[in-house]
């Protein structure tokens, strides 16, 4: 558990004491631990407390106290003891442009109660505002300290965001735009040759900013955010990242690093089985550390796992997406063929990045008919970030028989529900995205039983 909170204001020192308190009740009448830290303006007066001590399974009030203020109350939660038998509400969420929307979808993700916030990435965008704006991003394309930092600020002064924070604790990975849309390992699309400084100081600021433990405070370019939670006796969730250690992609626009959206006849690397997504280091890793014992095995990654061809196969013509999973095919094929050959149980990978949710069965081997359904998709559109017309994606379906469900024109996160036999996810959208007190709606009902991989109809 790490409680997070940042001093703000213009006559703070270099080094400030904050103290905090956890409380077994929301009114802080049994308070289960307390402690200092100290805020240092190097880390942008960051507070990443880290409690021990507490009891499995049940949820806590917390608070800080520096000054002469205090803090208003967050609420957050243990995981239930490994070998407790337990149930599981969580919601996946990813891609909350500020500028092009607003956040009711997390009023309605932070009255469902989850257990915990899944955040697949794209919490803030590095991008400067259009002119078009309903709200704005200040300065230019953010590439300093100093502006990401200002970036963050910008996103944390939403008031609808700051309450989602405060209902539940949050597992959080990046994916590009906390940096630099589509950068690959240190490679930008730009071909910036000081990448890795920009590299550096995005990831101090996203440390800065996010509840990660003090061990996570980046070096340099490099910060490790892949991590294991186990949830009871129900399931095991792996967090990997995959922007930090992969190949650059293949086959990208002449002179320019970053996606492309090409045919594989033009593009042997597609499918090139050197190159890796999560690097070879990362794809062991997850390899050999698949839960056999729990019913459930949670994936969260950045982006859309099953291949989606964009275009006609049978005229030869098919084209895919470089950046994500399609442009790194062989690892695809890895990592599922290992969920194949050690029969995993309950794989059900989740992700963001597309701004559109995908549901779909996964396969090892999407070019043979026979190969089986191993595991099961549930891609979940963004908070806010606007995506492709829908009538591109509804065009492609037909390419895609093992793509259930495709919706780009929504808004909104998934709502999960888990027991030892069933997940049920509810599709959550809301009403106008231009509205900071919209409705949601259920748009789709989805259900995957625990010994029958692939998602059906509710
Ligand atoms: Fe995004
Ligand atoms: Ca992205």
């Amino acid at each position: 558990m790490v409680l997070w909170t940042r001093l703000t204001g213009d006559s703070l020192g270099p080094r400030e004491t904050v103290r905090w308190e956890v409380a077994a009740d929301e009114k802080f009448q049994r308070i289960v631990a307390r402690g200092e830290e100290v805020a240092e303006a190097a880390w942008a007066h960051s507070v990443h407390a880290e409690p021990l001590g507490l009891e499995p399974g049940r949820w806590y009030w917390y608070r800080f106290s520096a000054l002469g203020e205090q803090s208003q109350v967050g609420r957050t939660r243990t995981a239930p003891a490994a070998d407790a038998k337990a149930s599981l509400r969580f919601v996946v969420a990813s891609c909350q442009r500020y500028d092009v929307g607003h956040y009711a979808a997390w009023t309605h993700a932070a009255a469902e109660n989850p257990d915990f916030v899944l955040f697949v990435g794209d919490y803030i965008y590095e991008s400067a505002s259009g002119t078009n704006a309903i709200r704005r991003h200040e300065g230019k394309v953010a590439k300093t300290l100093a502006e990401y930092r200002a970036r963050y600020v910008t996103y944390k002064s939403d008031p609808l965001l700051q309450a989602a924070h405060r209902a539940a604790p949050w597992l959080l990975i990046w994916d590009d735009h906390e940096v630099a849309n589509d950068y690959a390992n240190l490679q930008s699309q730009d071909l910036d040759p000081d990448f890795a400084a920009r590299r550096a100081a995005a990831y101090q600021a996203y440390w800065e900013h996010m509840p990660f433990p003090k061990s996570a405070r980046p070096r340099g370019p490099d910060m490790r955010i892949v991590s294991r939670l186990d949830w009871g006796a129900l399931a095991r969730v792996h967090l990997v990242d995959d922007r930090q250690y992969r190949d650059v992609q293949a086959c990208p626009k002449p002179g320019r690093g970053g996606s492309n959206t090409i045919p594989l006849a033009e593009c042997p690397g597609l499918v090139d089985p050197k190159r890796s997504l999560l690097g070879f280091e990362q794809e062991r890793w997850l390899a050999e550390g698949w839960d056999l014992a729990r019913p459930w095995n949670l994936l969260g990654q950045q982006s859309l796992m099953t291949r989606f061809a964009w275009g006609d196969p049978a005229a030869g013509a098919a084209v895919y997406w470089n950046d994500a999973w399609d442009g790194y095919a062989a690892s695809r094929n890895r990592l599922l063929g290992v969920v194949a050959e050690r029969k995993v149980p309950g794989v059900v990978v989740l992700g963001g990045d597309v701004h559109a949710n995908y549901v779909a069965d996964l396969k090892p081997d999407f070019d043979d008919p026979r190969s089986p359904v191993v595991a099961s998709e549930f891609c979940g559109t963004s908070i806010t970030s606007l995506s492709l017309a829908q009538s591109r994606v509804d065009a492609a379906r037909g390419f895609n028989p093992h793509v259930r469900f495709g919706r780009s024109d929504q808004r909104g996160y998934l709502s999960i529900d888990l027991d030892a036999k069933q997940m049920n996810v509810r599709l959550q959208t809301v009403d106008r995205p231009l509205d900071p007190a919209s409705g949601i709606t259920t748009t789709a009902r989805f259900v995957v039983e625990a010994e029958r991989a692939g998602p059906h109809d509710a």
